[in-house]
């Protein structure tokens, strides 16, 4: 299941259609470890505190990230799963792992 932040200062007014598309192929790979596919991460700017969240100039900015929790993915299966979701994400998305999640962002140059 596709769930936001449980903080509540996820954002998706803004998403560029790429990336709802590729959620769900997100989902479905996480899916297949029985874990929630957990957006901790998207068009925002600031926390509740109005702090920045993302770096200025990030795609965050632009709606072309998102920010997909990592953090319960058990040690044995995050490199599957890591692995699985670079592939299946093409040319077009670049996967960047972060200790507490994935920072998954609209770039071809990534690949290309
Ligand atoms: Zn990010």
């Amino acid at each position: 299941m596709i769930k936001l932040h449980e903080n509540g200062t996820v954002r998706i007014s803004g998403i560029k259609p790429e990336l709802v598309f590729i959620l769900r192929t997100i989902e479905q790979v996480f899916n297949k470890y029985k874990l929630d596919t957990v957006i901790t991460g998207g068009t925002e700017l600031h926390d509740k505190a109005g702090k920045l969240i993302h770096k200025i100039g990030s795609k965050h900015e632009t709606g072309e990230a998102w920010d997909i929790r990592s953090k319960h993915i058990p040690k044995i299966h995050y490199d599957f799963l890591a692995d699985e979701l670079d592939t299946v994400m093409g040319v077009e998305f670049q996967l960047i792992r972060h200790s507490s999640h994935f920072h998954i962002e609209l770039d071809y140059k990534g690949k290309l």
